[in-house]
């Protein structure tokens, strides 16, 4: 069964890639991605395969039913594109000005579709159920999964996989992790209220430029000397604003920043860390705060036995020594909230374009795909699907 989707992929191949083309050329923002919704929706009513829309949101649920019953497997792919101008020189670039496809959702929609017709052309052979989720807003926070899943798009669901092209990572690279394979992504906000006055009476004043400085070096003290060495963490300052003329001490000073994490306990833990020290600098310079903490996407934690369920399946796809351990990422996902419903694995599809001088970083205004990944991973997706279902099965047929 294998060996017959593999063929059916291949011969498709080219409609997966006139598929990127036209959504790389059509790309919306999260949360406006309705023409995409559409294109997709009418994608599966074309083909007959039962669709739900405005899940969530603009979110899409697909599903394929066997020709008896048994487990249902889901697949899901992000659709939504970026604020960003799209500086390459291809015939596909984006026709939107200010919006492309940066992170490569465009892929893995044509993924996900090219795959879902293949299995639904083999529908007959299969014992169970295929959800295909096509999750709209992943780069906004609160993003569409958590949405999609309190409108109902894993129920019945046993496992879940997904993947992300990955563009720095070369093509025919399937890199997997048990345990955390991306990171909580956490944003929070400090002003401080000092007293301003003028910059030639300094005594007369609580300088929020100096608390300000005082906390930016604190707060470097989290990571180094608070939580355990053996576990990851960041915190990051990206803004310290307290803008005056070159004479006057500044009355406020508001500092953002973010903080990445693995651990549900270190992400608390750092939540409470932050506000201890900006609650001592504060006593310390006789000046007072506020505080505020969002949480962002937790992590993605992938499931041991999915995680080596699909390798098994990029094993049979790609070369051996090609199925490797992703080191974790920083970045944040918010598949991270399927898997807190139901077992799974997220996994990465290597993806580097064959020039490596067209190896650009995700969200990089040249970012681009080798679109024979897609290929990939459509495979490796489709036999953790077909696999899944037929060792259920005999399991079921066992007992
Ligand atoms: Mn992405």
């Amino acid at each position: 069964m294998l060996h017959n989707l593999y063929e059916s992929l291949d011969k498709k191949y080219p409609e997966m890639v006139d598929i990127r083309r036209y959504l790389h050329q059509h790309p919306e923002v999260s949360f406006k991605e309705y023409k995409t919704a559409e294109y997709i929706a009418n994608y599966y009513k074309k083909l007959g395969i039962e669709v739900r829309t405005n899940v969530g949101g603009n979110g899409i649920v697909a599903k394929i039913y066997g020709s008896a019953p048994g487990p249902t497997v889901a697949l899901r792919a992000d659709f939504d594109a970026l604020p960003i101008q799209d500086e390459k020189d291809v015939p596909y670039k984006s026709t939107v000005p200010g919006v492309m496809h940066a992170c490569g959702h465009d892929g893995h929609t044509a993924t996900l579709l090219v795959l879902a017709k293949a299995l639904h052309e083999m529908k007959d052979k299969l014992t169970g159920t295929v959800v295909l989720i096509h999750q709209h807003a992943e780069e906004f926070a609160p993003g569409g999964a958590i949405a999609m899943i309190e409108d109902g798009c894993l129920e019945g669901v046993d496992v879940i996989f997904g993947t992300h092209l990955w563009a720095t990572t070369p093509t025919g690279t399937i890199e997997y992790r048990v345990g955390p394979i991306m990171a909580a992504a956490d944003r929070f906000e400090i002003n401080i209220q000092g007293s301003g006055g003028h910059g030639a009476h300094p005594h007369t004043t609580k300088d929020a430029i100096v608390i300000g400085s005082q906390l930016v070096m604190n707060l470097q003290q989290i990571v180094s000397r608070r939580v355990d060495p053996i576990e990851s963490a960041v915190v990051s300052l990206g803004s310290f604003i307290a803008e005056n003329p070159f004479n006057v001490i500044a009355n406020t000073a508001k500092l953002q920043g973010t903080v990445r994490t693995f651990s549900e306990d270190v992400r608390s833990q750092i939540e409470t860390e932050i506000e201890r020290i900006v609650k001592g600098t504060c006593i310390a310079t006789d000046s007072t705060y506020t505080y505020a903490y969002h949480r962002g996407y937790p992590a993605v934690v992938n499931h041991k036995q999915e995680t080596d369920f699909l390798v098994k399946a990029a094993e049979n796809v790609t070369d051996l020594s090609k199925v490797t351990e992703a080191a974790p990422q920083m970045g944040g996902e918010d598949f991270a909230y399927y898997l807190q419903y139901v077992p799974g694995s997220f996994f990465f599809t290597g993806a580097m374009p064959a020039n490596e001088a067209n190896a650009y970083p995700h969200h990089h205004p040249k970012f681009d795909i080798d679109e024979k990944a897609m290929l990939i991973a459509a495979k490796t997706l489709g036999t953790a699907t077909l696999e899944y279902l037929s060792v259920q099965k005999s399991e079921e047929a066992a007992v």
